[in-house]
């Protein structure tokens, strides 16, 4: 899958190709399914797992702020695949805080974790997932240096912009039913400069109710 993805040149970065290998993506999907497919996949709950080229692409853009011993935060984590490929970025010294605000998925995918090359990171606190509404952040290990949103948000929540520290980039899908790839890089003087990487079709960030009702 990760040669697929580099002959294609979805990744160039040699670090983002380790840490996919590192985090198998079969133990993030739900059993049987062809794990290593370029396509997003259900995991129950009105979620997916985003497709790998995206899962790719996302931790290529925040590859600079995921520097050992730094600060990542996960919003709508799912499986647990970005969080943990985070928190092998940021090692021991740093932080990964994944945040989900179905706790069936939270407790899944602590246990697909738990199976993975991340286990340790999270056994030492270094990595956590938790069960809550991801608009608000997770202001205890605030502010983050990355920031990835994994399910689409009508406008960027301020709650997140405030999380972030100067020089801290965050990476998050902006739109209803046409979206973008947002980048947002919040500049040492605090103004904040945004751009659009590429079109998406994501799952909404919304509340729980309103995803478990099918939107
Ligand atoms: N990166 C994840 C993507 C999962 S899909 C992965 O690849 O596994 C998007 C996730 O966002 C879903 O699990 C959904 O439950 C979650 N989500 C949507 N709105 C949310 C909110 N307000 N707070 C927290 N999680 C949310």
């Amino acid at each position: 899958m990760v040669e697929h993805l580099q002959r294609y040149g979805v990744i160039s970065s040699m670090k983002v190709a380790e840490v996919m290998e590192t985090i198998d993506r079969a133990l993030f999907v739900p059993d049987g399914a062809s794990a290593y497919a370029d396509s997003p996949m259900a995991i129950g709950y009105n979620a997916t797992i985003s497709a790998p080229h995206m899962h790719a692409t996302c931790l290529q853009l925040l590859e600079q702020n995921l520097q050992p011993g730094m600060h990542a935060l996960d919003v709508g984590s799912g499986t647990g695949y970005l969080t943990a490929c985070f928190a092998i970025m940021v090692g021991p010294q740093g932080r990964a805080v994944g945040v989900e605000h179905i706790p069936e998925l939270v407790a899944s995918s602590i246990k697909n974790i738990e199976k993975s090359a991340a286990a340790p990171l999270l056994k030492e606190g270094s990595l956590s997932v938790h069960a809550g509404d991801g608009r608000q952040g997770w202001p205890e290990c605030a502010p983050y240096d990355a920031i990835h949103v994994g399910a689409a948000a009508p406008e960027i929540p301020q709650a997140l912009l405030d999380q972030l520290k100067p020089g801290g980039r965050m990476v998050i899908p902006v739109g209803n039913m046409f979206q973008d790839l947002k980048v947002v890089d919040k500049n040492m003087d605090g103004s904040i400069s945004i751009r659009s990487e590429t079109s998406v079709r994501y799952v909404p960030l919304t509340s729980r109710d309103a995803q478990l009702r099918g939107y």
